[in-house]
C-alpha cells in the first residue's frame, strides 16, 4: 500500500509501505474511504515535536472493514466504520466513565494519512454506521474521529448550557466545530475569537453571533467589553499556547467552566491567578470514541455538517501539498482521498 511518512520537519513523502496485517486477534483492518491532515499533526510537521526516524503519519480515518482478527465479535467485514485516534476496549472504568482516551489499554493509531490501517480493540474502538454511507456525508463522518469530536469535547468539557454565553479561543478547524457544538448545546451568544475572513465567515455559519479579532489581553478586554464586565459562562480553548490559555482563563466569569483541547506547549499556569480565578477547567485529548453514536446520528440525520470544515480536498498523493497549505493556514483542513 501507499501512505505518508514523516522524515523531519516539513519533509513528508509519499511512499509504498508494507501492507497492514493482523498482529492481535482484537485488531481489524480497515480500506479507507477518507483522511484528513490534523492540527495537531502541524506540531510535529513544524518540528516542534522531535521527529527522530521516518515515522508513517495521520490518525484520523474512516473506511469499510476488510479483515477482523478472531477475538472480534461485533465488527464484521464490509461495515463502514469511524474510530478514534485513540483505540479503546469500551470495557474498562475509564471508559464506562466516558473517558475512552484515557482507557487503561488505550493505544496510539497512528498511520493512517494511508490505503489501509491496522486498527487495534476494534470492537472497542470502531463505530460502524447502519449502512453505508452516500459520497456526500463521508467527509461530515470523518470529522467524528478527531476534529468533531474535539470541539464536541471542548463544549461538554466547558458545560455549554442552553442560553449561555460562550467564548471560542482558536479559529482553526477543532475551534470552528467547537462554535458548531455550542450552538447545537443550545448556546444563547457565541463569541469567535478569529482574524481571518474566511474562518469568521464558516464560524457564523456553525452559529457565531460576535466575532473578536483582538488577542491576548485586548482580547479579553473585548469579551468583557461585550458581556458587560461578567465575561463568559463557558470558554473553548482551541489553541493550546500560553496567550491562547491565558486568554481563555480571563474570560471565563467567577464560577465558569473553561474546556481545554488545544494540545499544551510551553504552558504554564500561576497558582495564584488561578486560585483568585474562580474558574473550572476541564480538558485533555478527547474522548471522540464516546461521542461517535450520538455525532453519527446528528450527521446521518442532518442535523450538523461539520465536513465543511475541509476547505482543500487532494487525492492521497498529494499529501504533502496538504500540509504545506494548511502551514501556511491557506487552508482550514485538508481532506485526502485514496
Ligand atoms: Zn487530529
Ligand atoms: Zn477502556
Amino acid at each position: 500500500m501507499r501512505g505518508a511518512v514523516l522524515y523531519g520537519p516539513r519533509d513528508v513523502r509519499f511512499e509504498r509501505r508494507d501492507d497492514p496485517k493482523i498482529l492481535k486477534p482484537t485488531d481489524a483492518i480497515i480500506r479507507m474511504s477518507a483522511t484528513c491532515v490534523c492540527g495537531s499533526d502541524l506540531w510535529d510537521y513544524r518540528g516542534i515535536n522531535k521527529v527522530t526516524q521516518p515515522t508513517p503519519i495521520g490518525h484520523e480515518y474512516c473506511g469499510i472493514v476488510e479483515e477482523v482478527g478472531r477475538a472480534v465479535t461485533k465488527i464484521k467485514p464490509g461495515q463502514f466504520v469511524i474510530g478514534s485516534f485513540f483505540a479503546s476496549d469500551n470495557t474498562c472504568p475509564n471508559c464506562q466513565a466516558g473517558y475512552h482516551s484515557s482507557c487503561q489499554h488505550r493505544e496510539f493509531v497512528g498511520g493512517a494519512q494511508s490505503d489501509w490501517l491496522r486498527v487495534p480493540l476494534a470492537d472497542g474502538t470502531l463505530v460502524a454506521t447502519r449502512e453505508a454511507p452516500s459520497a456526500e456525508l463521508i467527509p461530515s463522518l470523518l470529522t467524528l474521529s478527531d476534529v468533531m469530536g474535539t470541539g464536541w469535547f471542548a463544549a461538554d468539557a466547558a458545560n455549554v448550557k442552553p442560553g449561555n454565553t460562550v467564548a471560542v479561543v482558536g479559529d482553526g478547524a477543532v475551534g470552528l466545530l467547537g462554535v458548531l457544538s455550542a450552538r447545537q448545546m443550545g448556546a444563547g451568544r457565541i463569541i469567535a475569537m478569529s482574524r481571518h475572513e474566511s474562518r469568521q465567515k464558516l464560524a457564523r455559519e456553525f452559529g457565531a453571533t460576535d466575532i473578536v479579532t483582538q488577542r491576548g489581553d485586548e482580547g479579553v478586554a473585548r469579551i468583557k467589553e461585550l458581556t458587560k464586565g461578567i465575561e463568559a459562562d463557558a470558554v473553548l480553548e482551541c489553541v493550546g499556547t500560553q496567550e491562547s490559555m491565558m486568554q481563555a482563563i480571563r474570560s471565563t466569569r467567577a464560577g465558569g467552566y473553561l474546556g481545554y483541547v488545544g494540545v499544551p506547549h510551553g504552558v504554564a499556569l500561576d497558582g495564584q491567578e488561578l486560585f483568585f480565578a474562580h474558574v473550572h477547567l476541564h480538558g485533555g485529548p478527547a474522548p471522540a470514541r464516546h461521542y461517535l453514536p450520538h455525532l453519527i446520528d446528528l450527521v446521518w440525520s442532518g442535523k450538523i455538517d461539520p465536513g465543511k470544515v475541509f476547505d482543500l480536498t487532494l487525492p492521497l498523493e498529494e499529501v504533502a501539498q496538504g500540509y504545506r497549505a494548511m502551514d501556511e493556514r491557506r487552508a482550514i483542513k485538508t481532506l485526502l482521498r485514496p
